[in-house]
């Protein structure tokens, strides 16, 4: 059985990072993700990944909490950054080449994004990881995945959450919430489902680019998602 997307853009959530923790980044998750990444990788599939950074710090809490939202984006921001390295270190350390490339430039620990760099890399086999979100405040880590997988052609987004798909509302609360297994951009926005935010979303309707919402917590979920199993909710026009 052959992927059905040769170059894919997945959006791994800061939060999931933590695990059973209170904060920072579980073994056994990085592990997990990193040997999921591996097995798409193998199959010759294009790997960028966004990986937020709620785990560490979140823009919005800081500001509630007295800080600047301004710095307290920046400090998310760098969050990202440093989810980024270790997942890197844990990819590579199962002998997949990965590179960092960030948004707001630190040459001393990755390199700066540049399009053309990034496609030259995950042409190479490299698994191009996208840290420091999209480089801006007010900005969240859904849209740098929106963004980057536009920039780089990706065919999908493919979004990692707690859930296994989109409800008509949060199943955890409901237990008569229902899935969708198709639902599109615009049913989105006016019912304010949870995927992505609203800026995300609108980025993906305008370039047509499809988002499927994943369980990325059950292992080989991400080779399932590529191999076209019907599994999760697929975001589409
Ligand atoms: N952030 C930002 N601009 C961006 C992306 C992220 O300012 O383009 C900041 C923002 O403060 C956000 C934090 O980085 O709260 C961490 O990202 P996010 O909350 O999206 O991570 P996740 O929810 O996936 O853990």
């Amino acid at each position: 059985m052959k992927s059905v997307y040769k170059r894919i853009l997945l959006k791994l959530s800061g939060e999931a990072l933590m695990g059973d923790q209170e904060f920072g980044i579980s073994s056994d998750v990085i592990t997990s993700y990193a040997k999921q990444i591996k097995e798409v990788a193998d199959l010759g599939v294009e790997v960028g990944i966004v990986i937020g950074g709620g785990n560490i710090f979140r823009g919005l809490s800081g500001a509630a909490q007295g800080i600047d939202r301004v710095t307290g984006d920046h400090m998310g921001m760098l969050a990202t950054v440093i989810n980024s390295l270790a997942l890197q270190n844990a990819i590579e350390s199962l002998g997949v080449p990965t590179r960092v490339q960030t948004a707001i430039e630190m040459p001393k620990i990755a390199e700066p994004f540049i399009k053309r760099k990034a496609q030259r890399h995950l042409e190479k086999g490299r698994v191009v990881i996208f840290g420091a979100g999209t480089g801006n405040p007010y900005f969240t880590t859904d849209t740098a995945a929106a963004l980057r997988a536009i920039e780089i052609n990706a065919d999908v987004v493919i979004k990692a959450t707690k859930v296994d798909g989109v409800y008509d509302k949060d199943p955890v609360k409901f237990s008569d919430a229902v899935k969708y297994e198709e639902v599109t951009y615009t049913e989105v926005l006016n019912k304010d489902l949870r995927v992505m935010d609203a800026t995300a979303i609108s980025l993906c309707r305008e370039n047509r680019l499809p988002i499927i919402v994943f369980d990325s917590l059950v292992e080989g979920n991400i080779k399932k998602v590529i191999m076209g199993e019907n599994i999760g909710t697929k975001v589409i026009e």
